[in-house]
């Protein structure tokens, strides 16, 4: 043993000795016992705060009579990130959080105080992977002396929770394929289990894998659509898929890839997967003779030991809208027909509540939670959609609700067993869909390229008098009970509590708590920059904390465009920050940048050539896009490129986009451009830029 690991040694061990001696609280074991206790309410162990993934805590300090006291206890600012969407964890008093980059903070959760950070140099391991996912990471994972870390770029890496320090990594994603992670590990049974998401970034086929949590070596690993015939199928399960696919589906990949939405059962012992869309979306090109698409959007039963296949319930068969299943998976245990039926809970994207028998994935529920277009109703008999005439575009352009963004995203939806009833941030749009000009049988998308295969069509836009709500929901009437309608379309997760309060942050920056039985607003307080993370409540010594991240993130806020930049959360404007909430609460927070709306920067030197920029427009919509925002219009998650002087110049913008001079600000290098695509690519943004000014 060096000296230095020597003298780190006897640190943690005077440390432990220190912990034991003089608290007389016992440190907790986290393990299967203690992530599905649902009682122990001064932790949250894990990304639901316990197996069942209800966000329901068991605390009830804070309540409805003196929630309107709440103020910051202590925060920290956190100026290198961006997106902050994660769940933070917290055991005996240390909060840990993932934030910009990648990068694994632990806090001390009484004070703010740093204890350590991990930073797993996600730029230089990214490298080109950072032009698909972006920076997001909806959060992390705990098992015994472990914390749990999905990167960017595919890693999977077991941290000593106690030190910070790297402990195992495994690769999880070919190199070569254009796929990431932002999803959060799930740990069960001393198994630690990924996905991945890329099904609109190339051919790609989606798969889970499971790795041991004390040395990382790979457990399993399940495909979740069969691959070539000709190869033969890994499993039973992949023979039975393959029947419900038609012509040469794996040269698109297939895709369903599972980004988000693992749970595992311990009472049943069992691990659902909620299954990704179709690659690409339009299924006359991946398979154009029909089918059903097994096992796109779908929840998927696994046996946790072995990954074996045990049960399924496909949400959207054949899907052709981008209707996946990846949103969460709430259990409970609910009054049915008189009995107590141990049930899951689902509201993906298509906009239908599942309430489903998780005994052997029988449905016993469906109805629509916001307008549906694509499908009346949901046959109880068969477990089928009723699809409307004319809904898959084939022949003519539809309008189709919900939108491809869902009727509920990731944003964590949170059950309440003491109402009944579940607090889901819920979008009412409609999306047109059509064939556009798209080559239909000779169709193939590439890695590293963004491409639906779908053109747009009529109407999309509001499919209610608001664009989204915080909806209260019965599972077992299957109908709305309150609902509190949004400006916006990207609110945050819920929480809720024993008090029978639901927190949730919005778009617009406030972040709200609500009487669980009937909506009312009982607490309001202005964060300044919109929120995008769930809220987390624990305690410490017998005083509860409520804790968000409050950073503007997400695909959405990367897709920018006038919605999601009308709010003002310009990029480097406002501060990053995690706030924790108390009754007694005496911090102040500095004050942050009003909204912003970036300005077009404006020269006289520079000649656009329409038609120029015009070429560019492809490369811009399957690229650059995707973290600027739509037409050059960022809402904050990278710089508006309107505003930006480097378009100006040529060799700065070559620096900048060839050659990855900002890879550690998460600009990933385009190597492979030609100096006619840059060239153009500067008309186009400089287009952009004057179109603004001359409407100003
Ligand atoms: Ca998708």
């Amino acid at each position: 043993m060096t000296n230095l690991r020597l003298a780190k040694y006897v640190v943690s061990a005077v440390t432990i000795w220190v912990a034991t001696s003089t608290l007389a609280q016992e440190a907790t074991a986290i393990n299967d016992a203690t992530m599905a206790n649902e009682s122990m309410g001064e932790n949250w162990l894990a990304f639901g705060r316990t197996y069942s993934e209800q966000r329901f805590s068991p605390l009830e300090q804070i309540n409805k009579a003196n929630v309107a006291s709440l103020q910051p206890d202590w925060y920290i600012d956190l100026p290198n990130s961006r997106s902050l969407v994660s769940t933070p964890l917290v055991v005996d008093g240390v909060l840990y959080f993932i934030g910009g980059m990648n990068v694994v903070r632990a806090i001390d959760a009484s004070s703010g105080e740093e204890l350590w950070r991990y930073d797993p140099q996600v730029a230089e391991h990214a490298s080109r992977r950072m032009r698909v996912g972006w920076d997001n990471s909806r959060g992390i994972g705990l098992w015994e002396d472990k914390v749990f870390v999905a990167t960017w770029d595919g890693r999977l890496i077991g941290v000593d929770r106690h030190t910070g320090e790297e402990i195992w990594s495994a690769q999880t994603i070919d190199p070569e394929l254009a796929m990431y992670i932002t999803g959060a590990p799930k740990v069960f049974k001393g198994k630690v289990l990924i996905g991945n998401g890329g099904t609109e970034h190339g051919p790609n086929r989606g798969y889970v894998t499971a790795y041991d949590a004390n040395t990382g070596e790979q457990a399993w690993r399940f495909y979740i659509v069969p691959g070539n015939p000709d190869d033969g199928f890994e499993n039973d399960a992949m023979a039975m898929a393959a029947e419900t696919w038609t012509g040469e589906w794996w040269l698109h990949g297939g895709g369903g890839n599972a980004w988000h939405g693992f749970t595992y059962d311990a009472e049943l012992d069992q691990l659902y997967i909620g299954t990704g869309n179709g690659s690409p979306w339009n299924r006359q090109i991946r398979s154009p003779g029909g089918g059903d698409n097994l096992f796109l959007c779908s929840i998927v039963a696994l046996d946790p030991d072995t990954g074996d296949y045990l049960w399924h319930y496909q949400t959207t068969p054949g899907d052709t809208w981008d209707y996946n299943s990846n949103m969460d998976i709430v259990l409970a245990d609910l009054p049915i027909d008189g009995e107590s039926v141990p049930a899951l809970m689902h509201a993906p994207k298509n906009g239908f509540f599942y309430v489903i028998d998780r005994r052997d994935g029988s449905l016993i529920s469906a109805q629509p939670y916001v307008p549906t277009t694509w499908a009346s109703t949901i046959d109880l008999t068969t477990g089928r959609p009723i699809e409307n005439p004319g809904v898959r575009y084939e022949t003519a352009p539809a309008r189709i609700a919900p939108s491809s963004i869902g009727g509920h995203s990731w944003h964590a939806m949170s059950y309440n067993p003491q109402t009944g009833l579940v607090y889901i941030p819920s979008i009412f749009l409609a999306t047109g869909f059509s064939n556009g000009n798209i080559d239909i049988e000779n169709y193939r998308n590439e890695q590293w390229r963004f491409d639906m295969a779908v053109g747009s069509g009529p109407g999309g836009g509001p499919t209610r008098e608001f664009p989204g709500a915080l909806q209260a929901w019965d599972p077992v009437r299957q109908e709305r009970v309150w609902e509190v309608p949004a400006d916006g379309v990207w609110n945050a997760g819920t929480l809720t509590t024993a008090s029978n309060l639901v927190f949730q942050g919005r778009a617009d920056g406030h972040l709200i708590a609500y009487a669980a039985e009937s909506g009312e607003q009982l607490w309001d307080y202005d964060l300044g920059l919109g929120i995008s993370a769930p809220p987390i409540t624990y305690s410490i010594d017998g005083k509860q904390y409520l804790a968000i991240l409050v950073g503007w993130g997400g695909s959405m806020a990367a897709l920018g465009g006038g919605g999601m930049a009308q709010y003002g959360w310009a990029y480097g404007a406002q501060t990053r920050r995690l706030v924790s909430f108390s009754l007694n609460g005496e911090s102040t927070l500095p004050p942050q940048a009003p909204p912003t709306i970036p300005q077009p920067l404006l020269s006289s030197d520079f000649i656009v050539d329409p038609q120029l920029a015009q070429s560019a427009a492809e490369t811009f919509a399957t690229a650059c896009m995707w973290c600027h925002g739509g037409g050059a219009v960022s809402a904050g998650m990278a710089p508006d490129l309107r505003a930006s002087a480097i378009p100006l110049s040529a060799a700065a913008f070559e620096q900048v986009v060839r050659g990855g001079a900002l890879q550690n600000n998460g600009m990933p290098p385009f190597s492979d451009y030609s100096d006619e695509q840059l060239e153009s690519l500067r008309h186009y943004i400089r287009a952009a830029a004057e179109r603004t000014a001359s409407t100003q």
